[in-house]
């Protein structure tokens, strides 16, 4: 699979027995939607855990529908139509981009990650 950003391959991490996808060269990260459902299911108190419940809450935020959402240059890199850019929790600066075609998931650009998980 393609980076949507850089159009770099993106290399297959597993996270917790959930496998996701992260560039190697710009640092993205794409989520699939049933990766993230997968992730919250484990529901762990734990530290590192923590992230994939952020994980989650973004996309549940993703559907329950962007309010302020417009076309991103990006494509989908499951289904190629183009992503949405949509401000995160209306914090300046942190928008993602979403498929809102075929809800196939999510992409975070390289630090988006660790700005979500300082806002909770
Ligand atoms: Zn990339
Ligand atoms: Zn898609």
């Amino acid at each position: 699979m393609d980076c949507c950003a850089c159009k770099a391959a993106m290399a297959e991490v597993a996270v917790d027995g959930v496998t996701i996808d992260r560039c190697n060269r710009c640092g993205g990260v794409w989520l699939d939607a049933g990766e993230a459902e997968e992730l919250a299911t484990k529901n762990k108190p734990t530290r590192a855990d923590e992230l994939k419940r952020r994980k989650y809450e973004l996309l549940r935020q993703w559907k329950t529908g962007p309010q302020n959402s417009k076309p991103s240059d990006r494509e989908c890199p499951r289904c190629h139509a183009k992503l949405s850019r949509a401000n995160y929790k209306d914090v300046p600066g942190l928008h993602v981009d979403l498929c809102t075609t075929k809800s196939c998931g999510l992409y975070l650009d390289k630090g988006e990650l660790e700005k979500i998980r300082l806002i909770g």
